[in-house]
């Protein structure tokens, strides 16, 4: 006889949909520091123990989140950033899905704490304007209770898994789990040179970034500590527009092409992507002048109107699909070209003509 059908507890429905949104360490804390980002935060600090696994936490200085939005936040499908159908077709936010902070929190033991800017609080007495949030074991939501913070928010993470043996089991070690933490630092902080980082393992500092004045030293400081000294002497500044599509950023000259495709960074609309149409444009931009065992490096944004691309393609949103996707890839591949031509006349270290 079959089993009876049965609607799912909302807390095993946050688990399951945890599956794909939570692989590691790394997805809580690219999802946390978009979060962040969308907040409007200037500054950001990612607190690592034991690769992520015992404990991580990411705190900003954003809006914040009022007292009584704290519950809601960790409710599964509550997001401030749509409201309707129409929205979806234009997102401009790094979130939308309203999956992230409940997902994370089926699978872990979590703590939200956040205080709104004085302005934007009805709270007379600022002693207690900065409240928490936990989830106990069974889903449910404890508090707020008071806390203290300073403006902005933070989320703490713990014990990832705990209650989910076997993804627990498919974590690596300690060492492996960190990198891939940082790299997903570092994916974000190339893209907000304007957000300082700081980065922590175990206590140590492994990344300070200071935010970047607008000067294009500053930024060409940070490339530099998150892709190697020298990157930006040996890179070529590209700026290109085409009707709607616009390109800025930079290619690492032939010369200096990798043995490993490890510093390909494409952002549109300042999302970090995969996209295979893309890097076949870039590949194709550099087939004259790169052996085909290098592999180019690059750090590209590229900038559409929203409605031109798709960002709901997947739950940790890594594709996205473009309605016109032959003028992008030809466009890249132009710009590209274009550059690297000039690049060959021009000397190293002439970065930005
Ligand atoms: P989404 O980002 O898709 O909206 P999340 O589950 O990641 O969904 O977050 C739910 C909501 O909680 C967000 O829409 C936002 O309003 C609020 N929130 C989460 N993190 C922060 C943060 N760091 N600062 C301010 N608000 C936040
Ligand atoms: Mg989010």
């Amino acid at each position: 006889m079959s089993k009876p059908i049965r609607i799912l507890s909302d807390h095993l429905v946050n688990q399951i949909a945890a599956g794909e949104v939570v692989e590691r360490p790394a997805s809580v804390v690219k999802e946390l520091i978009e979060n962040s980002l969308d907040a409007g935060c200037s500054r950001l600090e990612i607190d690592v123990e034991q690769g992520g696994i015992k404990r991580l936490r990411v705190r900003d200085d954003g809006g914040g989140i009022p007292r009584e939005q704290l519950a809601l936040a960790l409710a599964r499908h509550a997001t401030s950033k749509l409201a309707e159908l129409a929205d979806l077709e234009v997102v401009g936010t790094l979130g939308f899905r309203g999956e992230a902070l409940p997902s994370i929190a089926s699978v872990s033991r979590l703590t939200l704490t956040s205080r709104q800017h004085a302005d934007a609080q009805d709270v007379q007495d600022a002693s207690d304007a900065a409240w928490e949030v936990a989830v106990a074991l069974d889903g449910h939501v404890d508090g707020p209770r008071p806390a203290a913070h300073p403006v902005g928010t933070s989320v703490e993470v713990r014990d990832l898994f705990f209650n989910i043996p076997a993804r627990r089991k498919f974590l690596r070690t300690e060492k492996t789990e960190f990198e891939h933490v940082e790299q997903v630092v570092r994916r974000l902080a190339l893209a907000r040179p304007d957000v300082a980082v700081e980065l922590r393992h175990n206590g140590r500092v492994i990344h300070q970034l200071a935010a970047a004045d607008g000067q294009p030293e500053a930024v060409w400081a940070r490339l530099d500590r998150l892709l190697g000294a020298g990157f930006a002497e040996q890179s070529l500044e590209l700026d290109a527009s085409a009707v709607a599509l616009h390109l800025h950023g930079w290619v690492r000259r032939p010369a200096f092409a990798r043995s490993q495709p490890d510093q390909q960074f494409l952002y549109v609309n300042g999302r970090l992507i995969r996209d295979r149409l893309i890097s076949h444009a870039i590949r194709q931009a550099f087939s004259d002048v790169l052996h085909h065992t290098r592999h180019p490096s690059y750090v590209l944004f590229l900038e559409l109107p929203l409605h031109l691309v798709d960002v709901n393609v997947h739950p940790a949103k890594h594709e996205v699909r473009f309605r016109e996707s032959r003028q992008v890839h030809d466009f890249i591949q132009n710009a590209i070209q274009r550059r690297l031509a000039q690049g060959v006349l021009g000397q190293v270290g002439q970065n930005n003509q």
